[in-house]
């Protein structure tokens, strides 16, 4: 099949590689319909991927696909061949004692022995959906059904950045009437924004440098600071009668934005770091967390316990994840899109691959 492998540092290949096949009973293989390039993958395009034994280049990348079942090990009841699926971009096992606390980002089975790892495309065991077919372990934990009312392109988030800003959303404990700092306006941003609106905020505040995001977000109801040409403290105490943000969310994946977020947020306030900082150490404002009481938090999205609750919202059309798109082309031009997203080329929000 073709797919896009890593080849190292802005050597992306679309190319030849294995067909996916069934390495266990409870495993599926799905063919590929869309995937889309994520943020994260950048990481691995910039050349952020430490090579390792378990990272040897040729690995398909990837994590956010979905597609049609083609074919389903002995062990798999929730889906079969013909069904429309999405894959949660984490897998997990659904039994070890970590999935079933709804940890499946943890799971005790898929992190273990030598080579494991539990997210798609990352050269670590999982191939990944960038491709026209991928291998998915634990089928009945990591594969869902999408219903016919919802489009491939309405759930297609579902697989990561839609969940993650969602859990930005509930690790901050946005609740009604608060005021919300939202670090990014990129994809899990703007994601992040929707849902602290969705959970009751009275006000989202979004921060970004790129005029042109900036101004996405204020149409879809967001205040919006350019942090290069406002003060973004002196605004948050502004608006907040000198108290500041009762729950900020960083959705970049900066370790100074962190820092950051302590300095808006209020006393007592929350905040959430789901943008995925590679810096291997962070250096933070420590007794500033303490002296203001500011709860931090942060972790690995499980798609598989929010997706319950997102995709009703969007059956419903209360979110319109979708509306995030701004490219689509074919997986042949997969690296085309890479380019086009590292780059910032073209006013991209979120570039959709269909196989
Ligand atoms: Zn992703
Ligand atoms: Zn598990």
């Amino acid at each position: 099949m073709k797919a896009i492998l890593y080849h190292g540092k802005h050597d992306f290949r679309f190319s030849d590689t294995a067909d996916p096949t069934l390495g266990a009973e409870t495993d599926a293989i799905v063919r590929v319909s869309r995937a889309a390039i994520c943020g994260s993958d950048l990481h691995l395009w910039h050349g952020g991927l430490p090579e390792s034994p378990n990272t040897r280049p040729g690995f398909t990348v990837g994590h956010e696909f979905l597609g049609v079942v083609d074919e389903v090990g002995p062990g798999v009841r929730s889906v079969r061949k013909g069904d429309r699926v999405l894959a949660s971009c984490t897998a997990g096992c659904g039994t070890c004692t970590a999935c079933r606390r709804g940890v499946f980002s943890g799971c005790l089975v898929m992190t273990q022995g030598p080579g494991a790892g539990n997210i798609f495309g990352f050269g670590h065991g999982l191939q990944g959906g960038q491709a026209e077919a991928a291998r998915v372990p634990f089928a009945d934990a990591n594969l869902f059904k999408i219903p016919d009312s919802i489009s491939d392109e309405q759930a297609l988030f579902l697989t990561d950045i839609l969940p993650t800003g969602y859990m930005g959303a509930d690790l901050a404990e946005v609740s009604p009437g608060d005021t919300v700092v939202v670090f990014g306006c990129g994809p899990v941003g703007t994601f992040a924004q929707m849902c602290a609106r969705l959970c009751g905020a009275a006000r989202v505040i979004a921060v970004d440098p790129d005029e042109q995001r900036l101004e996405r977000a204020r149409k879809s109801g967001c205040d919006v600071v350019n942090p290069t040409k406002t003060n973004l403290v002196e605004f948050v105490l502004g608006c907040t009668g000198g108290l500041g943000a009762d729950a900020t969310i960083e959705a970049v994946g900066r370790g100074d934005l962190i820092t950051q977020s302590a300095l808006v947020t209020r006393a007592g306030g929350r905040v959430a770091v789901i943008g995925v900082v590679a810096e291997p150490m962070v250096q933070l404002p420590w007794i500033l967390f303490f002296m203001k009481n500011i709860a931090l938090r942060t972790g690995l999205v499980n798609p598989q316990v929010h997706i319950p609750r997102l995709l009703p919202l969007i059956e419903r059309g209360r979110i319109d994840p979708a509306s995030i798109i701004t490219h689509r082309l074919p997986l042949s031009q997969g690296v085309r899109g890479y380019e086009i997203f590292a780059g910032h080329q073209d006013n991209v929000l979120k570039v959709v691959l269909e196989a």
